[in-house]
């Protein structure tokens, strides 16, 4: 079953928006694997955002990644890469949709609370800076509840 990695960034802890995210992706119906509140370092969220290391804004989204506690966990699901962004909104809060999480809790780029992959392979590679110890292995009782 496909695997995302979904992170609630520093400004989405300290305004209380934990419970509201994880919710949100549970009554979907996704199911969650792996889940940790840390701090990272610069160095450790410069490799998280590696791709982005040559543009403008890169010193500004690590500082703002390193300044405070985040939520970072693995959910599961059908299409769940696809989904979670969906359910997350685009990039700029100012063109996401209201529904979205970005849409409703948020208004500049640089605080847009939350990150989600951007593709299955950004993923597999994002769980594996994140969780080197693994995720949780266990089947939800609802399954054929969710699946057809
Ligand atoms: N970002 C920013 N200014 C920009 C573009 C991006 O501050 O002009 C930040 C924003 O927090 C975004 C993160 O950099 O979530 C990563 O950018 P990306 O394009 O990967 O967007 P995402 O995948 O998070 O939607
Ligand atoms: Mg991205």
């Amino acid at each position: 079953m496909e695997q995302t990695f979904i992170m609630i960034k520093p400004d989405g802890v300290q305004r209380g928006l934990v419970g509201e995210i994880i919710g949100r992706f549970e009554k979907k119906g996704f199911s969650l694997k792996g889940l940790k509140l840390l701090t990272v370092d610069r160095a450790f969220a410069e490799k998280h955002y590696a791709d982005l290391s040559s543009k403008p804004f890169f010193n500004g989204l690590v500082e703002y990644i390193v300044s405070g506690p985040v939520v970072a966990m693995v959910w599961e699901g059908k299409n769940v890469v696809t989904t979670g962004r969906k359910i997350i909104g685009a990039t700029n809060p100012a063109e996401s949709a209201p529904g979205t999480i970005r849409g409703d809790f948020a208004i500049d780029i640089g605080r847009n609370v939350i990150h989600g992959s951007d593709a299955v392979e950004s993923a597999r590679k994002e769980i594996g800076l994140w969780f080197p110890e693994g995720v949780a292995n266990w089947s939800s009782s609802l399954h054929p509840w969710i699946y057809e």
